[in-house]
Formats: C-alpha cells, sequence, structure tokens
C-alpha cells in the first residue's frame, strides 16, 4: 500500500493532509470526492497509514509497526466500511461498523479510522446514523468518506466535513507514470493516458489489459464498418466487447478519442498531436467522409450514451440511437 510519496498528482491535496497531521489540526470528518478511478481510496490509505505512523521524521515512514500493519490491511484501527447489499449503505451497515464501534477506543493506534467508499450509497437513514458521530466525535475518531458525487450527501454531513477535492491527473503525468510502472509501448501509453482523461486507475486497467490490441482492433474495425453494417448487427458486434474485461463505457470512450483525433485532424492538419498514430492512414480517409460538425455530434452522441446507460437505459436502444447519429454524419 503506496504513502505519500508514491501518489501521482494531487500534490496540493496531499500537502494540505501532511500539514494537518504535522500541526495536529486533524479534522474529524473528511469527504474525499474526484471521479472513479482518481485514486481516493489510494489517497485516503496513504493518510490512515500517515496518521497512525509511529515512526519519526516524515509520515508515512514505511516502516514502523503501524506501518507495517496499514500496508498489509491489517491494522486494527484502521476500519474499512463494507456493505451487505451492492447499491446502498444501510443504517444497519453503519450502526454495525462504525456508530456503535467508534466508542471502543482504539486498539493500539492514536486514531480510529473510518474509510467509507461509495459513501454517497449511504440511505438518508445511514446519514442521520452517522451525523451524531460527525457532530461528536471521540477525540481519536477519524472518518472518510469517499465518493464520486459529493451531492448525494445531506447538507448537514457536507457541512461538518473538510472536502477533499481530487481533480484528474495531466496526460503527462498519467503517461508517465504508465511508463515507468507498466511496460507498454509508448503508443500504447499515450492512448491509455488519453481515454483515462486524468484517471490513473482506469488508465491502469486498459494499459494492464491482456486485451489491449483486441479491444482497439475492435473499436478500429467498428469504426470503419459502421456506415455499411446494419443497426442489428451493430449491436451484435458491440455486445462482443463485453468478452473483454473492459465496460461498454470504457469501449465507448475509446470510440470518443477516435473521434476526437479526427475533430483535431481536421481543424489542424497536424499529424502530432494525434492519438492514434497508427492509424493515420484510416483518420486521413475517414476525415473526408465527414464534416466537422457531424463529428462534433457524433462525440456528443457518444456521451449522450454513456448517460443512458449509467441510467440504466436498455442496451439495444441506447446502441441503436448512437449509431443511428454516427451512420448519419460519417459516410462510409
Ligand atoms: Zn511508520
Amino acid at each position: 500500500m503506496p504513502g505519500f510519496k508514491d501518489i501521482i498528482g494531487h500534490k496540493r491535496e496531499i500537502e494540505h493532509l501532511e500539514k494537518a497531521i504535522s500541526t495536529g489540526k486533524v479534522s474529524h470528518a473528511y469527504i474525499f470526492s474526484g471521479e472513479k478511478g482518481t485514486g481516493k481510496l489510494t489517497l485516503a490509505n496513504a493518510f490512515a497509514m500517515a496518521l497512525q505512523c509511529t515512526g519519526e521524521g516524515e509520515k508515512p515512514c514505511g516502516t514502523c509497526h503501524s506501518c507495517h500493519q496499514a500496508a498489509s490491511g491489517n491494522h486494527p484501527d484502521i476500519i474499512h466500511i463494507t456493505h451487505e447489499k451492492p447499491n446502498s449503505i444501510g443504517v444497519d451497515d453503519v450502526r454495525d461498523q462504525l456508530v456503535g464501534d467508534v466508542q471502543i477506543r482504539p486498539y493500539n493506534g492514536k486514531y480510529k479510522i473510518y474509510i467509507m467508499p461509495d459513501a454517497e450509497k449511504m440511505t438518508v437513514q445511514a446519514q442521520n446514523a452517522i451525523l451524531k458521530t460527525i457532530e461528536e466525535p471521540p477525540e481519536y475518531a477519524v472518518i472518510i468518506l469517499l465518493t464520486d458525487n459529493e451531492q448525494g450527501f445531506l447538507d448537514t454531513i457536507r457541512s461538518r466535513c473538510v472536502l477533499i477535492q481530487l481533480k484528474p491527473v495531466p496526460d503527462e503525468q498519467v503517461k508517465k507514470y504508465l511508463m515507468e510502472h507498466v511496460e507498454i509501448p509508448d503508443y500504447q501509453a499515450d492512448i491509455c493516458a488519453a481515454f483515462a482523461q486524468g484517471n490513473i486507475g482506469k488508465a491502469e486497467r486498459l494499459a494492464t489489459s491482456e486485451d489491449f490490441n483486441a479491444i482497439k482492433a475492435s473499436a478500429m474495425k467498428l469504426i470503419r464498418k459502421a456506415g455499411t453494417m446494419s443497426i442489428s448487427d451493430i449491436i451484435e458486434y458491440v455486445k462482443e466487447v463485453q468478452d473483454y474485461k473492459i465496460s461498454i463505457q470504457d469501449y465507448l470512450d475509446i470510440l470518443a478519442l477516435w473521434y476526437r483525433d479526427m475533430v483535431y485532424f481536421k481543424a489542424t492538419k497536424d499529424v502530432n498531436g494525434i492519438i492514434f498514430q497508427d492509424e493515420l492512414r484510416t483518420i486521413r480517409e475517414t476525415v473526408k467522409l465527414c464534416s466537422y460538425e457531424g463529428v462534433e455530434e457524433v462525440m456528443q452522441a457518444i456521451e449522450t450514451a454513456k448517460t443512458r446507460l449509467a441510467a440504466n437505459v436498455n442496451f439495444d436502444l441506447t446502441m441503436e440511437l448512437l449509431f443511428l447519429v454516427i451512420k448519419e454524419n460519417i459516410h462510409g
């Protein structure tokens, strides 16, 4: 489990947390907010490790007993809140693991730290249940709520937490990280970094996917053939993507990346800024078949499709609407 120094980006947020520790001004409640994969949990774990560290100097030292316990996920005073139902954190979950438990003093740490991933899934009752703990916490309690949507919290919760907002990490940093940590060629790192839009977790997911080349080839084939395929064939084709270990949303992001290249090339004629460097010929050819507005419209349709899928709109219908827009605007 990494300490602060192993985390990519988020420099200001880390400085804030380090200062809180060194000055003893640690808040009892935090919200770490940021898109999925921005590293909320990694940061929360590093913060917890640093808070509990008993070593000298820079924290977390990574070598003391407490750091070892934290790194192996076995620190008795760092508690990760889990939940029974996949889509909601109920009042029983928080009563058992937090509200009741927090009254028991730390086992051997200075703090007792609760980390709750997907905290926006708390029901209103669950939020009200933890409210009292957040209002009148024992001195040793630190509660860290992780979320990709802090608007999902009651105002009373939000107003009592320190908000740490995690922004996507710049592409260059993501690329550097991938080149150093995952052995992939330069152009693949470019694609993964652009695809992830600052989201290290997402970049790593694609970069380490054994299916990277197959996924990319599938997307390229679809882009080339969509014009002449029937909608039902396209839907069947896209369904096959689920054999790879990426989500349809991720797949759509790869398509969006391609169209971004097209807009970029159309606007600048500059080949250096192209992400799909190994597909320049296809880009040159496809660009002739569509208008600037047409590509913009396609990119907008991809975003809409992602939103629809997230809202559980019927898959076939969503794909049909998306590919109608693509067929209308890209004449293959
Ligand atoms: Zn330590």
